[in-house]
């Protein structure tokens, strides 16, 4: 894996093409018409799953050599603000002009897999058969991994792009995440007249919040309680208070702890005040947890040395696209693309990233 040399100038216009296509959430019309287009002409089969006016593709490059197939996976969605970029380059890196998000994520992982294909045909690149999975709404709660036909994946490994930190890191450990409505319903009643009449949802359901342990649990665990509505007007006793929250842990025992916790604090209260308190709870993403010498990871790290980067090896407390891969029998490891900043208006990438993202993408084709 010597002498790759990457054509950094057209990296850099792939880039600027993909960020300048909007496509928030939902709204990825134009950047799938785009990226079909693009596979199609340069050969790749593709199938595209249409889910109202976004999707997620498959798109097939079939193998020249014998072995395992393999599967990359980044998604086409962008966050908020993300319309009207305008990116500024200068000699060392790609930014946003700070009135936007810069879309790297996840933009400059599908650079990496147009230039890379544009290299493998140009340098004839011995490879196997490959996938690339795109998927829409990720930034919505992984919606596309999660409605995707897996069916269409005849690959069982394969490489998220979807993380930040220098290149060559992969996370080898992401947690499970739960989220849940409660609604306290108490009774209204005129708070001036007879407020005695009426229970109190809000104030029960703040003294409910105060129970509820948030923020950084331990190492492997965090919680929040991130929305609340409720009542009417001030006159009124109010009758109901709905809150939101979540819970996330590596660790699954603590994880089923906390939500027994959780329940038992609900049931007291449900006793102790007179209210009706529904508690609506939802699995996001189950965790994943890779040992050091398990196949992808020992797979990775052969692509980094070929290469000379050092991989580094880290833990997330976030979700992705790997964990839906993970929990459906898939074994994906998220790597990083070299984003930085990332759902922010001081989103940047260093051209230097990106241009080792591209030689480990290399990399990890022609080491598998
Ligand atoms: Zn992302």
């Amino acid at each position: 894996m010597v002498n790759i040399k990457i054509n950094e100038k057209r990296l850099v216009q792939t880039f600027i093409k993909l960020v300048t296509i909007d496509s928030p959430s939902y709204q990825e019309e134009k950047i799938i018409k785009y990226l079909i287009r693009f596979f199609k002409d340069n050969g790749l089969k593709v199938k595209f799953q249409k889910v109202g006016s976004s999707g997620n593709i498959v798109a097939f490059l079939k193998g020249n050599r014998e072995g395992l197939p393999l599967f990359f996976n980044a998604h086409t969605d962008t966050v908020q603000p993300g319309t009207g970029i305008k990116p500024v380059i200068t000699d060392k890196l790609i930014r946003s002009d700070g009135s936007t998000i810069l879309g790297s994520d996840d933009k400059s992982a599908i650079t990496l897999f147009l230039e890379g294909i544009r290299y493998i045909k140009q340098n004839r690149l011995k490879h196997t058969d490959i996938y690339f999975v795109l998927t829409y709404a990720e930034e919505q709660g992984l919606v596309g991994a999660k409605n995707f036909d897996f069916s269409l994946l005849k690959a069982k490994y394969g490489f998220s792009f979807d993380s930040h930190g220098k290149i060559g890191t992969a996370v080898l450990s992401a947690p499970t995440h739960y989220q849940y409505t409660v609604t306290v319903k108490g009774k209204s009643a005129h708070a001036g007249i007879e407020p005695e009449k009426g229970i109190n949802a809000i104030v029960t359901g703040a003294k409910l919040i105060n129970k509820i342990k948030v923020g950084k649990i331990d190492h492997e665990t965090t919680a929040n309680v991130g929305k609340i509505e409720g009542g009417i007007a001030t006159n009124i006793v109010p009758e109901k208070v709905v809150f939101e929250g979540e819970v996330r842990s590596r660790n699954r025992e603590k994880l089923k702890r906390y939500i027994k916790d959780l329940k038992s604090i609900i049931s007291t209260f449900r006793k102790k005040y007179r209210v009706k308190i529904d508690l609506d709870l939802k699995l996001a993403y189950r965790s994943y947890d890779f040992s050091g010498t398990s196949f992808l990871v020992k797979q990775f790290r052969k692509a980094c040395r070929a290469i000379n980067i050092s991989p580094v090896f880290d833990k997330s407390n976030g979700g992705s696209d790997s964990n839906i891969f993970n929990q459906n029998g898939f074994q994906c490891l998220n790597v990083s693309t070299g984003m930085a900043e990332v759902h922010s208006t001081e989103e940047y990438i260093l051209i230097k990233d990106m241009v080792q993202g591209m030689k480990l993408f290399l990399s990890l084709i022609t080491q598998w």
